[in-house]
């Protein structure tokens, strides 16, 4: 068998795309489970689209993410470089053979007249004016031109790209592992620049060539580059490498979570979610872009979420280890079709692994966010914290957050909770309340609990009544995590003075 080679070829023309992270993934998960290799290619042959600083933005990204290259750009190998830039002496050779064999040319067209011909087709009715096997033959190219003609422009140093000579009727067929067979007629597809007038190669050769002479064996890549793929499955037959054409899947699309187009960062800054790994600051603008990473997301929860856009495993399982996804993985249990962002099953995701991690480890996000207040706390109590504040956290930011109240006593009360639950009866209550606490020798959750009983069925107040009265009083809110550990992490004398507070600021509001 094969031995399997992956590739992930980003062009680093911006930050990375969380699709072009989903990409890596499945080439990771892949390489892993069929003890192949995982390489890292970057495309950077376009210097028009190059944008400092991408290259190591993909690479941090992959890092957070756990995606580990083994092969390519930072880490080496054998078949190095793995910059496409660097690799350019390598093109030109492929690209002779190509016009030696008489499946490529060169031609000289200039700018102007590339327009000249589109505006002449345009007006002839021509709606995707190209230059393919019937055009060409109106250009100047090596096969218009007289072989002396060449010669001699070649000599001159005159501009030139090379294109490859597609054939007029044929149809180019692959097999993809996710589609199925590809039909394409040859009429639908122009005759593509393989190397352009600055000694570079385009995409397509370089991608080709690298991908050949790495002996990649699958290229799982992004739908978008579909049309693209019968285009190379012509240059691996005419440069006689079909026995070693690497097997193709073409990802399914990332859609808007309604569903209707390619998710794009606009919707995503619309709606609020990031859609950059990590943050991101465009060289160009300076401006900003919040990543998953700094939004708060783990990066388990994000590979997990990552790994459903597109792939399942056929049982309800939800829940996997980057381990598991190694093991579980298939590439014939991707789907076709376009797959919804949610960002809510993100959220979801998020909110799963945060609940399996230990008090303890929680503990030390919130310790984090204290730091940063200026806010002293044992690891103890914010343990403590921690475990009655996780079910209700997204991100461990939300442990600061929604947990300030530990640490601040309310200076304001939710009027919608005061106007319908501040009343006699609770004041009636907390006022009894107050006065009990300080008899206490110890306080925790089950003596506040009892004592508060103590005094409702003293007074004849149902408990129920008034709960969210001395909710507020604490917390400022009406609603939250159990309200007697509340009580018994802030501290009795604490409770006394909110009370307190509460009592004195709320009676002056309800008649
Ligand atoms: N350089 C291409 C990109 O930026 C790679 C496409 C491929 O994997 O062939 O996505």
């Amino acid at each position: 068998m094969r031995e399997v080679r992956v590739r992930f070829a980003p062009s680093p023309t911006g930050a990375l795309h969380i699709g072009g992270v989903r990409t890596a993934l499945y080439n990771f998960l892949l390489a892993r489970q069929l003890k192949g290799t995982m390489i890292l290619r970057i495309e950077d042959t376009d210097q028009n689209r190059y944008v400092p600083g991408a290259e190591e933005y993909i690479l941090q990204s992959l890092a957070w993410v756990g995606i580990k290259i083994d092969e390519g750009v930072g880490v080496g190998g054998p078949y190095a470089p793995y910059r496409q830039s660097e690799r350019k002496p390598i093109y030109m050779q492929y690209a002779q053979q190509l016009i030696d064999s008489g499946n490529a040319y060169y031609a000289f067209d200039t700018e102007d007249e590339l327009e000249v011909m589109r505006e002449r087709l345009k007006t002839a009715g021509v709606a995707l004016p190209q230059y393919n096997s019937i055009t060409r033959m109106q250009m100047r190219n090596s096969l218009t031109l007289l072989e002396e003609e060449v010669k001699q422009l070649l000599e001159a140093k005159t501009p030139y790209v090379v294109r490859l000579k597609v054939p007029r009727k044929e149809e180019v067929r692959l097999n993809d592992m996710i589609r199925g067979w590809v039909m394409v007629h040859s009429s639908q597809i122009d005759d593509k620049v393989l190397m352009k007038s600055d000694g570079m190669p385009t995409y397509h050769l370089a991608n080709v060539v690298d991908d050949y002479l790495m002996k990649i064996s699958h290229v799982i890549r992004g739908e978008e580059w579909l049309p693209s793929a019968p285009l190379h499955v012509l240059l691996y037959k005419y440069l006689g490498w079909e026995k070693e054409m690497p097997q193709f899947a073409h990802l399914p699309l990332l859609l808007k979570p309604t569903g209707d187009g390619k998710l794009s960062k606009r919707d995503a800054d619309q709606m609020g979610f990031p859609i950059f790994p990590i943050d991101w600051i465009d060289p160009n603008t300076k401006e900003k872009a919040i990543g998953f990473r700094e939004a708060g997301y783990l990066p388990e929860a994000l590979i997990n979420f990552l790994a459903f856009l597109g792939w399942n495993p056929g049982t309800q399982q939800e829940i996997f280890s980057l381990d598991e996804l190694i093991n579980a993985f298939s590439v014939e249990r991707i789907g076709k079709a376009g797959t919804k962002f949610d960002i809510h099953k993100a959220q979801w995701f998020n909110q799963q692994y945060l609940r399996a991690k230990s008090d303890e480890a929680l503990a030390e996000y919130l310790l984090d966010s204290l730091s940063k207040e200026n806010i002293s706390c044992t690891k103890e109590k914010a343990a403590k914290i921690a475990s009655i504040m996780r079910e209700r956290i997204t991100f461990p930011k939300d442990l600061w957050e929604h947990g300030k109240f530990f640490f601040h006593a309310p200076t304001t009360f939710d009027e919608n909770v005061a106007s319908k639950r501040w009343n006699d009866d609770a004041v009636k209550v907390l006022n009894a309340y107050k006065i009990e606490l300080p008899t206490l020798a110890t306080f925790d959750a089950p003596t506040a609990k009892a004592t508060l009983e103590k005094v409702t069925s003293e007074l004849g107040i149902g408990t129920g009544k008034i709960l969210q009265a001395l909710r507020l009083s604490i917390t400022g809110a009406g609603a939250g995590p159990d309200l007697m550990m509340v009580m018994e992490i802030i501290g009795k004398d604490e409770v006394m003075k909110r009370i307190e507070y509460a009592l004195k600021t709320l009676n002056v509001k309800v008649a």
